[in-house]
């Protein structure tokens, strides 16, 4: 059932699930489904965290945050744990393109594409690109390598900083990966990615979530929109329950959906950690933040096919830094023709993202923000112009996202729009052993970051949750 904000909650739970993102609600859908008692709280008014959506101009048009492209695994994912009807919505983009001083190139974004792509255009030998692939497809999450994102490129393509950005590039915008990272993080992310091309859901990020959560209450999970959880209640190692505007819910289990550090130092409390938990904790480092620029075609005009996903630039090379830099002369423009949304009045939208530090934001004065946030939507205007000539003429809605904005929206710390680093994995994976029943599920470690990602760590996490509730029953039939 679905609780008004303000109705108090005097029902305790097997578990209940702390935000509502693609993790919270793929947990959420799947405990229910497994015959659990589930509350799910957001704090938000709308499900989906960064899956989300908002409209403009009375809902002339309307923006998708982070539907840019997911790899083809989203659909078996929808359709074991949500409905076929969720999956069967799953499309392929068709084109994705690159523009910049070092290449251009048009690709399906498939392994067959990209590796007559480096033979053809990069004039990569056979051997090597098939050595490329076979390392990324043998990289084993346990195998421990120190390996970097940079020694990789180097060992296969030394010196090819052309190469790097073709490899890397849209890694770099879908997590905010850098050169520095581990290789694994790479492999894993990319070969999800290029195994069968890019994929978005269609009928827009509002029909995936609308029919998300009639599926989740027809499963029989309660939810309660605007519920803030200030804290997650611990009581002689084990979770309680949770305090929502200092009403107590209890729960066997809680799952928080929070970002990583929140969830440890601000909803529990560093107290009721070993002091090595949260010395790993505190050496977590977020990932970087965003900056998006939606702009809305007027209604009745066009624009033609420029591709699905444009990856552009006006540096000369690649560099990971540069690209997290206000500075940066690289964009990627997501492009929605009216098959986005095939069932209203069909409308063209395009958003363009960039990778962005929360530091470089923070810190400017009122005055100094307005003008950063004039600058990149006139950078997103000029950029697409380039693309598509005279789009400046028809464009009648346009507005800027930045890292501050990502911040207010989703509680996530600095406005890290892809959780953590690698580390931050196994501390989330090893809340549970710290604090009984406490477990956490959502972007973490790169890997577990993005639609995908983040759903699939639902689902793990769902398992380890009813694990520990199989054993407390075992446990309470024994006395
Ligand atoms: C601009 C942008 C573009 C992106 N593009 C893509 C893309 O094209 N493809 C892709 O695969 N991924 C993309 N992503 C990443 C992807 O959207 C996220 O990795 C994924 O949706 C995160 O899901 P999550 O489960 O970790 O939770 P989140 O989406 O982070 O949701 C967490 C939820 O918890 C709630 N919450 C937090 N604290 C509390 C509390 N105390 N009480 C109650 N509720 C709370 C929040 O309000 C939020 O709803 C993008 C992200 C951004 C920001």
């Amino acid at each position: 059932m679905l609780y008004s904000s303000k109705e108090k909650i005097t029902k305790s739970y097997d578990v209940i699930v702390v935000g509502a993102g693609l993790a919270g609600m793929t947990l959420a859908n799947k405990m229910a489904r497994d015959g659990r008692s589930v509350l799910l709280l957001e704090s938000h008014n709308k499900l989906g965290g960064f899956a989300t959506w908002f409209k403009r101009l009375e809902g002339e048009h309307i923006f998708d945050v982070s539907l840019h492209g997911f790899p083809v695994g989203m659909i078996k994912t929808c359709r074991k744990y949500w409905s076929r009807e969720i999956a069967e919505r799953i499309h392929q983009l068709k084109s994705v393109r690159y523009i910049n001083p070092q290449f251009e190139v048009e690709t399906d974004f498939t392994k067959e594409d990209f590796i007559k792509v480096l033979i053809e255009k990069f004039g990569v030998s056979n051997l090597t690109v098939q050595a490329f692939f076979d390392e990324l497809t043998n990289m084993n999450f346990y195998d421990n390598s120190q390996m970097t994102n940079g020694e990789l490129f180097e060992k296969y393509f030394p010196g090819r900083n052309d190469i790097t950005r073709f490899l890397l590039e849209p890694i770099v915008y879908a997590n905010g990966s850098n050169l520095e990272d581990p290789a694994i993080t790479y492999g894993i992310v990319f070969s999800n990615f290029m195994s069968k091309g890019v994929y978005i859901f269609q009928g827009g990020t509002d029909m995936m979530i609308t029919m998300m959560r009639d599926e989740l209450i027809k499963n029989g999970v309660d939810i309660q929109m605007q519920a803030r959880v200030d804290k997650i209640l611990v009581n002689d190692k084990k979770t309680v329950g949770v305090e929502v505007k200092g009403h107590i819910i209890n729960s066997l289990a809680v799952v928080s959906n929070s970002n990583l550090k929140s969830t440890i130092f601000k909803m529990v409390g560093d107290q009721f950690f070993s002091p090595d938990f949260v010395k790993k904790a505190q050496a977590v480092r977020l990932n970087t933040s965003s900056c998006q620029v939606y702009m809305g075609i007027k209604k009745g005009e066009s624009i033609p096919f420029v591709g699905d996903l444009v990856f552009t630039s006006e540096d000369a090379s690649f560099s990971t830094d540069l690209i997290l830099s206000p500075k940066v002369g690289s964009q990627t423009f997501s492009v929605y023709y009216p098959d986005a949304r095939p069932h209203l009045d069909p409308k063209y939208a395009v958003v363009s993202s960039s990778n962005a530090r929360f530091e470089d934001w923070i810190h400017l004065s009122e005055e100094d923000y307005q003008i950063q946030k004039k600058y990149i939507i006139e950078r997103a205007i000029a950029g697409l112009e380039k693309i598509i000539p005279g789009v400046r003429s028809i464009i009648d809605f346009v507005d800027a996202a930045t890292p501050l904005t990502v911040e207010r929206y989703t509680l996530h710390e600095k406005g890290a729009s892809f959780g953590t680093k690698f580390e931050g994995l196994d501390v989330s994976m090893n809340m549970h052993k710290e604090i009984n029943g406490l477990f956490h599920a959502g972007s973490v470690g790169i890997i577990m970051s993005g639609w995908l990602g983040a759903a699939n760590y639902g689902v793990i996490q769902a398992h380890e949750v009813d694990n520990y509730l199989s054993r407390l029953e075992k446990e309470i039939a024994i006395n």
